[in-house]
């Protein structure tokens, strides 16, 4: 199935006709290339959908609430937004789609991508679990293609993400790219020669799993040191509060940024250190600060460099809301990649950019995995 998306992918902007009528005997169905989709980010606590044109722009966007009922229950939530979408694009959804329809509106959506957090399966439309979601191997594509007419492919969020920064962001224009997602844990995509790499049951890209150092603090899933454990917000915290300890006085300004004002007999469990605080003070030139982003970028590099040693990217995207801090978490992985890889006076090392797409990458990307796949 890869290698076909792979070759259709690339054949879209040569062919688009062609592709097309393989997705919908519908004559009037407008190529992929000029088509609006829609793109769902499905997250533990609000689904995002908006009306996505072939340049990545946002038409029309919508928000709910993630139902957590059931899983039949967030696919009926996302048929609600594909049509009200395309209501408001201007063209009732499911009126426009039979072959009856002689025109087709330019604005009437062609496809929904889906981009959700949990298991995906390999045929891009089952759920198997997730772990803030209440999915039960339920199929998310098909349901949602029977509430709204219309073609879907489900993704792992984190992949749509990466592909929305690979096609329209921080990655765009290259080839091959990684895209490393530090938020509360550390998440990514590969996208190879082109194509996002799924793997042999859908799982590629979950870099958090990497074991990055085996002396590390325990981590959630059992093991120790995990890149999740190394390289995510919450280390972040622990870096700091590790210096804090260190190196009382050294921990004033943080704390201050972080609302304690009182002295600390002792630091307690969870730490009051605030991600926010620590990179208020960074940007502050504040040293126990800018220690704990130095921590933070070195684990962050080793991951990096493994990665690099592997997929050999154009660009390393650092995408997340810890990205968000900028130049304090890409400068330390800047300076740091040359030492962590062998023979670098050879090779051409990656370009390490921050993401520029925010939390719209994964909807932006569904919306265009979505073109990809209907032009197959
Ligand atoms: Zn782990």
């Amino acid at each position: 199935m890869s290698s076909t998306t792979a070759t259709s992918t690339n054949s879209t902007a040569a062919n688009p006709a062609a592709a097309t009528s393989t997705a919908n005997p519908a004559a009037a169905i407008p190529a992929p290339d000029s088509a609006i989709t829609i793109g769902v980010d499905i997250g533990g606590t609000k689904i995002a959908a908006g009306a996505v044109t072939a340049d990545g722009t946002i038409l029309e966007r919508l928000r709910v609430p993630t139902p957590t009922e059931s899983g039949a229950a967030i696919a009926a939530a996302v048929s609600d937004l594909v049509r009200r979408l395309t209501s408001n694009l201007g063209t009732p959804a499911s009126s426009a789609t039979p072959a009856t329809s002689s025109v087709t509106p330019a604005s009437t959506p062609t496809a929904v991508g889906i981009g959700s957090a949990g298991f995906v399966g390999a045929d891009r439309n089952t759920i198997s679990f997730g772990p803030n979601n209440p999915w039960h191997g339920e199929r998310l594509g098909s349901l949602v293609s029977e509430g709204t007419g219309l073609p879907v492919v489900v993704e792992n969020d984190a992949n749509a993400a990466a592909w929305g920064e690979y096609r329209f962001g921080a990655a765009a224009g290259s080839r091959s790219a990684v895209v490393v997602t530090l938020g509360t844990g550390v998440g990514g995509g590969v996208i190879l020669d082109g194509q996002l790499i799924r793997g042999a049951n859908g799982f590629a890209g979950e870099i958090g799993y990497i074991t990055l150092s085996e002396n590390g603090p325990l981590c959630g899933c059992g093991r120790r040191g995990c890149w999740d454990m190394m390289g995510s917000g919450r280390a972040l915290i622990r870096y700091a509060t590790d210096r804090l300890a260190a190196n009382p006085a050294a921990g004033r300004r943080v704390l201050e940024l972080s609302g304690v004002t009182e002295p600390l007999a002792e630091i307690p469990t969870p730490s009051p250190i605030k991600g926010t605080a620590i990179t208020a003070a960074a940007t502050e030139g504040d040293p126990l600060a800018l220690g704990a982003f130095a921590d933070l970028g070195h684990w962050n590099t080793r991951g990096i460099a493994t990665l690099v040693a592997m997929v050999d990217p154009e660009v390393v995207v650092l995408a997340g809301g810890v990205a968000e801090a900028g130049r304090v978490v890409l400068d330390p992985v800047v300076a740091g990649l040359p030492a962590e890889l062998p023979a670098t006076e050879f090779r051409t090392l990656p370009s390490v950019r921050l993401a520029t797409l925010g939390n719209d990458a994964g909807l932006v990307g569904a919306a265009d995995l979505a073109r990809s796949a209907l032009a197959r």
